[in-house]
């Protein structure tokens, strides 16, 4: 199935991928962070491998709508398509 893939390069970042694109990384500096970051890094992973697996159930019309803020966008802007989230492609 389609999600990113999560990489820690065990130095200072773990990155999600997709076909060896980086769509999100995290930066750390200390173990514990560290461990924070990598479950952010494994929650995007999962929101975006229901958010993929929701478009193609829906034919690729609507999916759920994804919080652009775990991609650095604004809250109200999708993560997978970009559009706002009262956008009619969004199924909630
Ligand atoms: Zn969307």
């Amino acid at each position: 199935m389609y999600s990113p893939k999560i990489i820690d390069d065990d130095e200072t970042e773990i990155r999600a991928e997709i076909d060896k694109r980086i769509v999100r990384s995290w930066e750390y500096h200390t173990e514990a962070e560290r461990r924070v970051k990598m479950r952010m890094a494994h929650e995007f992973a999962e929101g975006w491998f229901q958010a993929d697996l929701d478009l193609r159930k829906k034919n690729g019309q609507q999916h759920m709508h994804v919080s652009g803020a775990t991609v650095g966008q604004h809250i109200d802007d999708c993560a997978i398509c970009g559009r706002d989230l009262r956008h009619e492609i969004h199924a909630i």
